[in-house]
């Protein structure tokens, strides 16, 4: 597929040590994602539950599949079963679904908490002000097959650097300031934003893991 090594590559040589890259893989074809694979690319980002389930069957074993889009709580068990990171947990209530099926599975899910700073109403997550009550809380000590690795957020869909920037530092804040109220939680390290258009400013801002596209595949065709 043509220009998929070389735009890996190009985003890759971009990165500094420590921050991970996520292939979002979501709409694009097999073929693609293998191309990507075998430049040595292992982790790929899905929206859809039956897109992941279809691909994760056609693809090697060794990927490590991240789920980034909403997640239904009745279709949980099922990206229990193949996700290595979900990294959009919306809401307690799918919190705890994802933690009864992990355990029903005898694994352990790891999870990203999803905070919503951004203008458009349409993308969904915790307020962070929600977030931090919830931490506060203490309700993660009673999780029994959930590891809470850090939070996942985007920035406003715009070309306004400041407010890009107003975005990632509040979400880095959030994570910062969990963290603090939290000292007993253990792993809370990954801090996951920055998309193809803005993930310059995200590593600045100091994510910890970019979940990149479009400048790797090209357009999606939905
Ligand atoms: C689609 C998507 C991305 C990738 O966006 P690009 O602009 O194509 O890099 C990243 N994160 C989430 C949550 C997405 O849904």
């Amino acid at each position: 597929m043509a220009g998929i090594s070389e735009n890996l590559e190009a985003v890759r040589s971009t990165l500094p040590p420590g921050v991970g890259l996520v292939a979002v893989s979501k709409f694009c074809p097999v073929e693609a994602i293998a191309e990507a694979y075998s430049c040595g690319q292992r982790a790929f980002g899905e929206s859809r539950v039956q897109e992941l389930a279809r691909k994760a069957v056609d693809l090697p074993a060794d990927i490590a599949w991240h789920f980034i889009g909403h997640l239904q709580t009745n279709k949980v068990r099922q990206v229990v079963g193949i996700a290595s990171l979900i990294e959009s947990v919306d809401s307690e209530r799918l919190l705890r679904i994802i933690d009864a099926e992990s355990e029903r599975a005898g694994k352990v899910t790891r999870v990203l908490m999803e905070v919503h700073v951004a203008q458009e109403a349409t993308k969904s997550g915790f307020l962070p002000a929600e977030l931090e009550a919830l931490f506060a809380s203490g309700f993660y000590r009673s999780l029994k097959a959930t590891h809470i690795c850090g939070i996942m957020g985007m920035a406003s869909n715009t070309d306004n650097r400041d407010r890009i920037l107003a975005d990632f530092t509040a979400i880095a804040d959030c994570r910062r300031r969990i963290a603090a109220l939290c000292p007993d939680l253990t792993g809370f390290d990954t801090l996951s934003m920055g998309m193809s258009g803005d993930y310059l400013l995200a590593i600045e801002c100091g994510s910890t893991l970019v979940r990149v596209g479009t400048a790797i595949f090209g357009e999606r065709h939905y």
